[in-house]
Formats: structure tokens, sequence, C-alpha cells
């Protein structure tokens, strides 16, 4: 790796918050509700689950939001993972409609809950060529027939897509809140407590057991690790991202994802800009749950941040993590067993497609579908 690496690959988020340093899971224990995986699902299930009234216990195998929902670009973009008119040809325009507002509604729910963490920034589809800037029109088409916020873009960064309601955020800071806020609700969370055996009524970690008739698993990047059946649906990615020093010589006002969303880009009020990308061109390489950053995609980052984003500023971090890519347009969000419900496989896109699964585990586990679970419905 180059000499500028951070020391353990921390994400450039980690320099604003503290670690909860919560317990270990050590003993059997009793809840209504065990959910595996404390990121931006699980954690937004486990506040669903305490407004049922449910008593919840979570476990995370390493720290709160270690895994992609403390280590990612910040972006929270309304839809799915396909762009919109891909989800219109894949799932019809009623129901990607529908999804695409589902997620606009629960940007404003992020907004209201981690006001400290979320900046209405919009965000900026950048398209690499001619055949990127039809599809972009296409795009421009699809979501003006179904009355959805878009604009045409052309200026500095080039030409593409301007969505004005999009939001930014710190994911690191936001999902920490949450766990602290669920704690003073009275969840019981775990770290470094991983769970090695799932059952229908338990969970067993590598010290400790949750007696729970109702099992949440979402673990994303690490879901066909815990849940192998899944392997056929699901596959894990790493995903790769670099963050400088505050960034005097350019100014990033809107985040923006270019190439087909390939590349992400956003700057922090301090001036610090996280990049990420590339992961396409050493696809086989990067299906992998290994999470260190490799020299070959971060080169390319590095050229990227001084031809196309056009900085100086000194590389301060670089960081992965593991997502999971699901085979078709909707991700996981089922149950799998009786007793025991999966989410996850949201194509590297899953700050607010990852809520709102969490939403639709918390209908299941209270025992009334609803919304949520409609929104998720084969
Ligand atoms: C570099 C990068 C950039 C990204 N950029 C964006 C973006 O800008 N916008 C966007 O919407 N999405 C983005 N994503 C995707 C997004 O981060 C994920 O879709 C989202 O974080 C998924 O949340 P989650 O809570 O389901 O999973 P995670 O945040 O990955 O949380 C899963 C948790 O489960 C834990 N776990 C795993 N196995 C076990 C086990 N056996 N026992 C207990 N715990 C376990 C992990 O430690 C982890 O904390 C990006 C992802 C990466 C990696």
């Amino acid at each position: 790796m180059p000499r500028d690496v951070h020391p353990g690959g921390a994400a450039l988020w980690a320099a604003h918050s503290a670690p909860l340093a919560l317990p270990l899971l050590q003993e059997e224990t009793r809840a209504d509700v065990c959910v595996i995986g404390l990121g931006g699902s699980g954690l937004t299930a486990i506040h669903a689950l305490l407004d049922s009234g449910l008593d919840v216990v979570g476990l995370d195998a390493g720290a709160v939001a270690s895994g992609a929902a403390g280590r990612n670009g910040g972006l929270l973009l309304a839809g799915l993972a396909p762009f919109f008119h891909d989800a219109v040809a894949a799932l019809g325009a009623p129901r990607a409609t529908a999804l695409y507002r589902a997620t606009m509604d629960e940007q404003e729910r992020v907004a209201a809950a981690s006001a400290a963490h979320v900046r209405r920034t919009g965000s900026l589809r950048i398209a690499a060529d001619d055949a990127e800037a039809a599809d972009c029109d296409a795009q421009f088409d699809a979501m003006g027939a179904a009355s959805l916020p878009v604009e045409r873009y052309v200026g500095p960064w080039g030409r593409g897509l301007l969505f004005p309601t999009d939001l930014s955020f710190d994911p690191l800071g936001r999902a920490l809140g949450l766990a602290k806020d669920a704690r003073a609700r009275g969840a019981r969370l775990f770290e470094r407590s991983p769970a090695i055996e799932v059952g229908a009524d338990a969970v067993r970690t590598d010290r400790g057991v949750v007696r729970a008739d109702r099992v949440v698993v979402a673990t994303d990047g690490g879901l066909v690790r815990l849940l192998p059946e899944l392997a056929p649906r699901v596959r894990t990615a790493r995903l790769q991202m670099l963050g400088t020093a505050p960034a005097r010589d350019v100014e990033l006002a809107v985040p923006m994802y270019l190439r087909h969303g390939y590349e992400y880009a956003q700057q922090l009020p301090g001036g610090e800009i996280a990049l990420g990308g590339f992961r396409d061109h050493h696809e086989d390489a990067e299906w992998t749950d290994v999470t260190e950053p490799t020299d070959a995609i971060q080169r390319l980052l590095d050229s990227f941040l001084r031809e196309r984003i056009g900085t100086a500023a000194a590389v301060t971090h670089r960081w992965a993590a593991s997502v999971g890519y699901a085979d078709g347009p909707l991700p996981v969000v089922e149950e799998l067993e009786r007793g025991v419900f999966a989410l996850g496989g949201y194509s590297g896109t899953g700050n607010l497609v990852g809520a709102l699964a969490g939403r639709a585990a918390a209908e299941w586990a209270a025992g009334a579908p609803g919304p949520f679970t409609e929104l998720f419905a084969a």
C-alpha cells in the first residue's frame, strides 16, 4: 500500500465519532427478538421493534457500524440500486414509483431522527459519455412521467441529472446515535459477539446464547456466511474508498456519482473528500468478503482524485467494507424459515433501502404485516 495509508484502514467518518465500547454477550439471555447486525438496517429494525413494545437484544460481530454502515460513501439517494427507469423496466411503473417514494419518505425520517448528521445537498448523476447521457435522458423522462423530482444538469462536472431532494450524511455518526438511543430505550446491544448459529428459537454466539423465537439477520455483506442457503441469490463484494485532508483547491458542493454510479464522491463541511469506486475494474478480485483495501483499486482512486476531482489534498484514509449484491432489482427481505427473517443484498446502495427492510422485519416480528412488508412482497 502507499505510505499515506491510515493505520487500520479507518474510514474518514471515524475522525468525527468515538466508538461506543459496548459489552460482549457472555451469558444466556432471553428476548422477544434477536437482531443480528448493528448497521443501519439492524438498528432501524431495533427502533421499530421498540416502537411495537418488544424486548430486543442486538448483536454485532464487531462494533456498532463497523461494517458498511459506518464505512460508506454517505450518500442518501432515493430509489433502489437500479436507476429509476431500469427499476420501471424490471418491476413496472407503479411498484418502482412506490419504492422510490418510500425511500424519499425514509430520507425525511433519517433527517428528522439524525439531524446533526444529515445535509440537504441534493445529488448529481454525471454521465461518462454520450451513451450514458442518453441513459440519463431516459431516466429523466421516466422520473418526469412519475412526477419524481429531477432536473437536467450541465455544469463544471459535465452533464447528467440533479436530484434536488437527495441528502448526504455522516453514516457512522448517525448509526452510533441510533445505537445510543436504542440502548436508552431499553434495547440490550452487544459488540464483538458474532452469531455463529441461528435457529428458530435461539442464536448462539461464541460465548453466549440469546433465546428468542424471532430472529432478524441484518448482516448484508456477512449474510451468506451466516445463512449459506442464500448464496445463490446474494454475493458478497468489497467496495473501497479513500478520504483526504481538507481540500482547499476544489469545491464539490453537491455529492455526485459518475460512470453509472461506479464512482461516488462527496466533500464534507470541513473540506475533506470521500471518494469510492472502481469495483468493476477488478471485479473478480472484488467478489470477496475480505475487507482490506488493495493497491490496484486504491491507485485508480488516487488517479481519479487528482485528475477528475482535481485536488492535490493529501490522502489520509483508505478503507473498504463488504456489501451484499442481490441477483435482481430487489434485496432479500423475507422469512427464511419459521422464526428467522433475513435482510440484505442492497447491491451497494443500502442506506435507505436497508432501513426500509429493517422496518419490514419489525412488522414481521410484531406479527403485523404493513406498508413496509408490502414494499418487498414477492
Ligand atoms: C465503500 C462503500 C460505500 C458505500 N456507499 C453507499 C452510499 O453512498 N449510499 C448508500 O446508500 N449505500 C452505500 N453503500 C452500501 C451501504 O453501506 C450498505 O448497503 C448498508 O450499510 C447496509 O447496511 P446494513 O446495516 O444492512 O449492513 P452493514 O452496515 O454491513 O451491517 C452489518 C453488520 O453485521 C455485522 N455482522 C456480520 N456478520 C455477523 C455475525 N455473524 N454476527 C453478528 N454480527 C455480524 C457486521 O459486523 C456489521 O456491523 C456503500 C458501501 C460501501 C462498503
